[in-house]
């Protein structure tokens, strides 16, 4: 046995037993996977020096075999869900990536997914062709930038009337990572989003990792701003704060969060955590180096993904959800959202 296969058996395992698996549905919908393989990067991310090349370190191949195989060996027992996308940065070839993730998704069960797309990328016409023939759900918008480096990027610089008319015609998904340093604490961001919701009432926005906000400070700044926006909800990718999303369930109806991983990155063993003002990804050692990771063996870790189930069900907890409304974070609000797309057959 491996010391991975060790340690899954020894102590994965006896915690997904007692404290994950047991308080999941049957069927999980995971609201934010990514899925990509090398011949879609048209530089290597992680060999270059560029900025911000080290921002998100994981591993160059990553296909949809790689995505179930850690979600069946994660969520064992489950009927697994993806909303599932390719790498949305300027490293990789929109065009081959979202080729290979419309192929990939219409050959699996319940894989539901999003081009890459954002303001400049495609024509009208040629959006409108993918998403139908591709079948896709809607966008996961395009990261016009390196790394962290998004300083005075505007929810305007990434997303124009081309793409959001025809997100409005077809209830399509939207899922966004808002820019800038200070997330959706930033009030031109946040006027940015109120904007969408408003003009492209029938979009369905989905901000990527809650508005980026993983301190409580920054969602306590954050939520007023889409307290009253019906058509904005937010995935819980990489969200691993109890307190974040009780202050989040205080401000907005439960129906409007999504349980959501980023796999492959809580394929880590660790946590999110955060020191001072920024968060910190304490995993375990043997993982790449990457900004705002610390790699210790001096703990006992598991599935990052774990953490997020957990930040969830304590938030819930907290705020007095009923069971109900529990579960649906987990797979119903989601699926609700997916059941609202309405892209017309290919002729
Ligand atoms: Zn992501």
């Amino acid at each position: 046995m491996t010391t991975d296969q060790k340690h899954y058996k020894t102590i994965d395992m006896p915690f997904y037993n007692g404290s994950i698996g047991p308080r999941l549905p049957e069927s999980i919908l995971d609201f934010h996977a990514h899925v990509w393989h090398p011949s879609h990067f048209t530089i290597d991310p992680w060999e270059t020096n560029k900025k911000g090349s080290k921002y998100m370190v994981t591993s160059t191949t990553y296909d949809f075999d790689s995505l179930l195989k850690d979600a069946t060996r994660i969520f064992p027992g489950k009927t697994y869900k993806a909303v599932c996308f390719g790498n949305p940065t300027p490293a990789a070839d929109p065009v081959i990536t979202n080729d290979y993730i419309g192929k990939g998704a219409a050959s699996r069960p319940a894989m539901f997914p999003l081009m890459i797309a954002g303001k400049g990328l495609f024509s009208g016409e040629e959006l409108e062709k993918t998403i139908i023939e591709g079948k896709f759900l809607g966008y996961k918008v395009f990261l016009n930038w390196y790394g962290d480096d998004y300083g005075d990027v505007t929810i305007e610089d990434m997303l124009s009337p081309v793409e959001m008319k025809i997100a409005d015609r077809y209830h399509l998904i939207v899922l966004l990572h808002v820019p800038r340093s200070d997330r959706l604490t930033n009030p031109v961001v946040q006027r940015g989003i109120q904007k969408l919701s408003e003009d492209y009432p029938n979009a369905q926005l989905i901000l990527a990792h809650c508005g980026r906000c993983y301190l409580p400070d920054q969602m306590k700044s954050a939520a007023p701003s889409i307290k009253n926006l019906s058509n904005v909800s937010l995935d819980s990718s990489m969200v691993m704060d109890p307190t974040v999303l009780e202050i989040l369930l205080d401000n907005i109806d439960s129906k409007r969060l999504l349980f959501a991983t980023d796999f492959p990155v809580p394929a880590m063993r660790g946590r999110r955590v955060y020191v001072m003002d920024h968060w910190v990804d304490l995993v375990l050692e043997g993982y790449s180096e990457s900004a705002y990771r610390v790699q210790s063996d001096n703990m006992r870790a598991s599935f990052m993904a774990y953490e997020i189930v957990l930040a969830l069900l304590r938030a819930a907890e907290r705020i007095k959800l009923k069971e109900k409304e529990i579960q649906a974070l987990f797979h119903d609000n989601g699926m609700e959202i997916i059941g609202k797309v309405a892209v017309p057959a290919p002729v």
